[in-house]
């Protein structure tokens, strides 16, 4: 669409095309140097692909001072968590860009550059996209694409009575890097549990390697985005069964643990927050050493933190004594 005539410090519409994005779509042929009206998608014969979008909002998702390249990165491996956690092989991705009259350049190239480092870390390409102003918070969308065997995506929906639950990598570290960035807490911690804290809030893992490794041994699995506790609620749902976690296995890094000693309550903000972008998955237990090989082979960290039983709902224990908990996880409205 025709943009309307707005100041702005930015380059016209097409300029920022041609120079911060075309770049990023050299890659792919069928993106044709983003000269065109549209890209060719083609899947490998016998691939389904699976598609997932996350918008992230200045202020919402990331602070007005976050780096811009952490901000591209976070919003890239957002959705690439989306597709590990579906087992399914990152491809490409389409992006859409509003930015508030105030964006300066080198805040486009920062973003770019950002964008640039990951293309090249998780094998991905850029195809293309919209940009466009708003008289809003400066917005971000992005739409990726990532291919799985035809039928084999990995669903929520799947868990069964029996199987184990496990989640990858540390939770709650993103709560309180937030915490410590936007409100200036966790003062007492090292200055270097503090950086890891603040890093982990900025620049998620996704489980790529694992996600696409778990294939055929996990029965569902979910990415940590809204809360471990509400996403464990979502699988259970989907798969019509309950869930037992235990909050005392739920795995904290070093500067979360150092955190939850300090505070009583960080405990739950950890395991309701959300943010983590780790992989939440049950195992039938014939394939809980299959899949611990495979978590060593991929270097990913793995805790068994539960097990999923008949019935519905999340259960939380801790010491074996059940927990009231008060709000489970972030809902935007
Ligand atoms: P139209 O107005 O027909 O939608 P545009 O002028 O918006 O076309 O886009 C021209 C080309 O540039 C298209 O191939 C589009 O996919 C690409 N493009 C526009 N904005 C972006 C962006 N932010 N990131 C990546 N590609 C983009
Ligand atoms: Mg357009």
């Amino acid at each position: 669409m025709p943009p309307k005539g707005r100041k702005s410090g930015l380059p016209g519409e097409f300029e920022l095309i041609h120079r911060y994005f075309a770049p990023l779509a050299a890659k792919a042929p069928l993106a044709f140097g983003l000269s065109d009206d549209a890209a060719v998608v083609r899947p490998p014969k016998g691939m389904d692909l699976v598609v997932t979008k996350d918008a992230i909002v200045e202020g919402v998702h990331f602070l007005p001072d976050d780096p811009a390249e952490r901000v591209a990165q976070k919003l890239l491996r957002v959705n690439l968590s989306d597709l590990a956690a579906k087992g399914a092989v990152p491809a490409h991705y389409l992006l859409a860009t509003a930015f508030p009259a105030k964006t300066k350049a080198a805040w486009v190239a920062g973003f770019a550059r950002g964008l640039a480092k990951d293309q090249r870390r998780y094998d991905v390409t850029l195809i293309g996209g919209d940009t466009v102003g708003t008289p809003g918070p400066l917005t971000l969308s992005l739409t990726m694409f990532g291919y799985v065997r035809s039928g084999k995506m990995r669903r929520r929906a799947g868990a069964r009575p029996g199987d184990r639950l496990f989640v990858t990598g540390s939770i709650g570290d993103s709560a309180f890097g937030l915490s410590i960035l936007k409100d200036k807490g966790h003062r007492s911690l090292s200055a270097a549990d503090r950086a890891y804290l603040a890093g982990r809030y900025q620049l998620p893992e996704p489980r790529v390697a694992f996600g696409v490794a778990l294939r055929g041994l996990a029965s569902a699995s979910i990415d940590v985005s809204d809360g471990l506790l509400a996403d464990l609620g979502h699988l259970a749902k989907t798969s019509n069964v309950a869930a037992v976690v235990e909050l005392d296995q739920v795995p904290l890094s070093k500067a979360g643990r150092a955190v939850v000693s300090r505070a009583s309550g960080a405990l739950l903000t950890a395991v309701s927050h959300g943010d983590d972008y780790e992989i939440l998955f049950t195992v039938p237990k014939r394939s809980v050493a299959a899949m611990l090989a495979i978590a060593k082979r991929t270097r990913t960290p793995v805790s068994e933190i539960g097990v999923i039983a008949p019935g519905t709902g999340v259960w939380p224990l801790n010491g074996g004594g059940a927990v009231p908990i008060p709000k489970r996880g972030f809902t935007h409205f």
